[in-house]
């Protein structure tokens, strides 16, 4: 398996080892040398959730990432490879069933339709709620206008990435469920959009992960940006993994000076471009390569920003989030978000309670300087917005939760305090009740008035 095709010298970092892309899938996770040392009964065990739920991944991920003499446990192991106890053990048993009776894949198939169905595949409403529709009333493909200042936007050569998280949110069109998928080519689309709305100051191009398209691809979504009639987009964010999973991207790969030109010009025109980078630990910084495409990025003139889920098994450490944070202010990224793994997918296996989700970024907070204390959080991307726990306390004789939205399905929601009853269990806002004995919360009756006519 040896991939080196070249090799690349960085000023500070030296020489550095390029590779080629190879990638594994359920169907070759036991190709994997590394798993073919692992007992059988976890391969098997593998093998089974990958019939389920997505599974992909690449060789940079396992040589260099991965510390192979801490699995299971190592982070990024957990962060990539199917666990057992990512399904319900019914579910489970069932599908390990299939397998051990040697059933073909039709069969596993069409019981992995069936499991799915019960692991919530498009939370928060973002098939009904959030699709723009052109002047002609027809739906805008690929296209999602949630928050009056920003559109998001899904470019459909850009709806994989370079392996997959076990806990993606995004799982569901990896499984390839045409039904599911929000995606769509269509730049003449997404720019009479931007044209049409002058209150629009951000573009936020997500997946999937944009940054597994070629350059000439990515291009002519963001060249076009830099006409007049694009002024009012001032902000043009690129959502990505591809720092912590592909990082040759932005170094060896051919059109990686290409990419980095691009952004450049765009920077130079006077666009803010923000590169929001998803991390989930510090080890995904560790490496020569990822520093140099970091420094790389940062010589463009975009800012970095960074963000990313708190999950159970992976990085539920107020320790792990401290260095994490204090990593990335060093390497010149700046913490945005620590967000709350949402309903769906394999959330039984990485949820954490939201009253622990606050301490844990409360600690992190406590124990880094005011540069790294720049994440906001725990946030749950829910239905009516993005709702922030900011803390617990204890009012007139009552515990409870004080909330805040940091985006709204109305713009007046953002930042007014709100109150939940205490529940030490609750993992998501839809489990939370308000306080005080109220019977709903401030936006529930406007938010239930949005939501189209069943
Ligand atoms: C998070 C998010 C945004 C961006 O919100 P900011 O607070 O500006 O970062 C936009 N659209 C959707 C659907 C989001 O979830
Ligand atoms: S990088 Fe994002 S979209 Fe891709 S698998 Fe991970 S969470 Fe999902």
């Amino acid at each position: 398996m040896n991939s080196v095709l070249k090799f690349f010298r960085d000023p500070d970092l030296g020489t550095i080892e390029t590779r080629g892309f190879k990638v594994f899938n359920e169907r070759t996770l036991d190709r994997i040398d590394a798993i073919r040392h692992l007992p059988e009964e976890i391969q098997f065990d593998m093998r089974v959730v990958a019939s389920v739920l997505p599974f992909r991944v690449n060789e940079y991920v396992i040589d260099e990432l991965i510390d192979w003499s801490r699995v299971p446990e190592d982070p990024i192991f957990q962060l990539t490879f199917p666990q057992r106890e990512m399904l319900a053990p019914e579910a489970f048993e069932r599908m390990a069933e299939l397998h051990r009776q040697g059933a073909d894949r039709a069969q596993i198939s069409a019981l992995a339709w069936q499991l799915r169905e019960d692991l919530n595949p498009h939370p928060a409403g973002q098939l009904e709620l959030n699709r723009p529709r052109d002047p002609e009333g027809s739906v805008i493909d690929g296209l999602q206008h949630k928050y009056r200042e920003t559109v998001l936007f899904f470019p459909s050569q850009g709806q994989t990435c370079h392996s997959y998280c076990t806990f993606c949110f995004r799982w569901a069109q990896f499984v390839g469920d045409k039904g599911l998928r929000i995606a769509s080519n269509q730049v003449e689309q997404l720019l009479g959009y931007l044209r049409a709305h002058r209150n629009v100051s951000d573009l936020l191009i997500t997946g999937g992960d944009p940054m597994v398209m070629k350059t000439r691809n990515l291009a002519q979504y963001l060249e076009p940006l830099l006409a007049p009639e694009y002024d009012h987009v001032q902000s043009v964010r690129i959502g990505t993994k591809a720092l912590t999973f592909w990082p040759y991207r932005f170094v060896t790969d051919n059109d990686a000076d290409d990419l980095l030109r691009i952004l450049e010009r765009m920077v130079d025109a006077g666009k803010n471009v923000a590169i929001m980078a998803h991390y989930n630990h510090w080890q995904e910084l560790d490496t020569p390569i990822a520093r140099a495409a970091i420094r790389r990025l940062r010589e463009t003139g975009a800012t970095l920003r960074a963000q990313g889920p708190l999950l159970a098994n992976i990085n539920d450490d107020s320790a792990v989030w401290a260095r994490l944070w204090r990593e990335q202010v060093k390497l010149g990224i700046h913490p945005y978000y620590m967000f709350v793994e949402r309903d769906t997918g394999a959330r039984r296996y990485f949820e954490v309670p939201l009253a622990r989700a606050w301490e844990i970024y409360r600690d992190a907070m406590q124990s880094v300087s005011g540069l790294a204390r720049t994440a906001r959080g725990p946030s749950m991307s829910a239905g009516p917005g993005k709702v922030e726990v900011q803390g617990v306390t204890e009012i007139h004789g009552e515990k409870v939760f004080v909330l805040r939205f940091v985006q709204g399905r109305n713009p007046d929601w953002v930042q007014r305090p709100f109150f939940a009853r205490f529940d030490p269990h609750a993992t998501w806002l839809d489990q939370l009740r308000p306080a005080f004995g109220e019977s709903r919360f401030f936006f529930e009756d406007e938010f239930g008035s949005m939501k189209p006519a069943a």
